[in-house]
């Protein structure tokens, strides 16, 4: 491989990757565009939480009196509805305003009793225990207007895009889509739906590659499956360049004769590394193609899908200074025995039970890397680190799927 670095460790992988940046671009979007997005910048807020004091219980507010004994009969003095026309009724000793849910406080009061327990008599209430400061929420007791309340990088979840309009916001930076190319190769490769001959089979890590790509919070551009041949080869990996932010290939890195992908980027590529310690996928490559960069992904089902989730979404979020889409890595005890490896990270399929004693893992399934449907009906890979033990009773971490 002339020096280049050659069958690394996962974090070397990743280092040497990281040190290849993406352009990143920002856009503005409106609020009802952003959930799923990355956030940009960070975000202060523009108003106080709540903006004023108001009520959290439909009842009825008035002045705390410490000396007061219960029950207690008031002078109902107004009505205060949650709305932006407010009367402002200012309540003395002796009177009570009637008060729903998220309505300002009126002026004098600084309690509240809800309805279920007040009993109202035409202009009276009767109040049957003492009104609770608590049920008053107090300006900016959630937040306070200019304090940071999201910060670059974050995921736009679902309560976090509430969040920005509460705190004001009707747009919102956040980083564009990437363009991610998908070339798949082989000879062998049929599109689904079309008839097989004999000795070929129907292309699919493009299909899974892109559902990875959007799972990511990106773009996916699926080109069409690649014969092998150098010529071809080329000329799509030029056409993605040219409109991709980064290219991902599938297949054609092995050590075969027909693994165009790793001689044509040996020859006219840029290869920053080839081959990593993790199985299944030892056999990716990075480098760059045009100044793109470029995954070399294996061709075997199970390794492409496995080597995104290990190297591509990594570098993915490591460009958007993002977690997102955040990984969950469990505590699992093994319930089958899972055939580890001594110099690389074993990543087998397992399926995951909650039980008394926390999560166990099964491995159900043959564990070769063409066998798909193994990670199709999978919740996690177990990250056996290299040496680790697999022995039934171990308990490991495993990455959920
Ligand atoms: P390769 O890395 O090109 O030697 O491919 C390894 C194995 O993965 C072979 O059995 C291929 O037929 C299979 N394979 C390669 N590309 C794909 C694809 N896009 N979809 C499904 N299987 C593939
Ligand atoms: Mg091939």
């Amino acid at each position: 491989m002339d020096g280049r670095p050659y069958f690394i460790s996962v974090e070397e992988a990743r280092a040497i990757c990281n040190a290849t940046p993406l352009q990143t671009k920002v856009e503005h979007l409106p609020l009802d565009a952003c959930t799923g997005r990355v956030l940009a910048e960070d975000l202060a807020s523009k108003v106080d939480d709540p903006p004023f004091d108001n009520s959290s219980m439909d009842g009825f507010a008035c002045k705390f009196d410490p000396e007061a004994t219960y029950p207690l009969s008031l002078n109902i003095v107004g009505l205060q509805a949650a709305t932006g026309e407010n009367e402002a009724q200012t309540v003395s000793a002796g009177e009570a305003v009637r008060i729903m849910t998220g309505a300002p406080m009126p002026p004098g009061a600084d309690a509240i009793l809800p309805i279920e327990r007040c009993e109202v008599d035409g202009q009276r209430v009767r109040l049957l225990e003492a009104p609770k400061p608590h049920f008053v929420r107090k300006k900016g007791e959630n937040l306070r207007e200019g304090v940071i309340a999201l910060s670059e990088g974050q995921h736009l979840t679902p309560s976090r895009v509430g969040l920005c309009a509460t705190m004001g916001y009707d747009t919102l930076p956040v980083y564009a889509h990437l363009n991610v190319g998908i070339v798949s190769t082989g000879d062998e490769l049929k599109s689904p739906g079309q008839p097989l001959k004999h000795g070929e089979i129907y292309e699919s890590n493009s299909f899974g590659l892109a559902g990875l790509v959007e799972w990511s919070g990106h773009h996916p551009v699926r080109f069409p499956s690649v014969a092998d041949s150098m010529d071809a080869l080329r000329q799509t990996l030029n056409e993605a360049a040219k409109t991709c932010d980064i290219i991902l290939t599938s297949g054609g890195v092995s050590m075969g004769e027909f693994d165009y992908v790793r001689r044509l980027m040996e020859e006219e590529g840029d290869i920053h590394f080839w081959r990593m310690k993790i199985r299944p996928g030892s056999p990716p490559l990075f480098g760059l193609w045009n100044e793109t960069p470029l995954f070399g992904l294996p061709g075997n089902p199970v390794s492409s899908h496995v080597v995104f989730r290990m190297l591509v979404a990594p570098y993915l979020r490591h460009n958007l200074s993002t977690e997102a889409p955040k990984e969950w890595k469990v505590r699992a005890k093994l319930c089958d025995p899972v055939k580890s490896t001594k110099d690389c990270v074993t990543l087998r399929r397992v399926t995951l039970v909650s039980t008394d004693e926390g999560m166990m893992a099964y491995q159900p399934r043959h564990q070769g890397s063409g066998n798909l449907e193994s990670l199709a009906s999978a919740d996690g890979l177990t990250l056996l680190q290299p040496g680790q033990s697999g022995e039934v009773g171990t308990w490991i971490d495993v990455l959920v799927l």
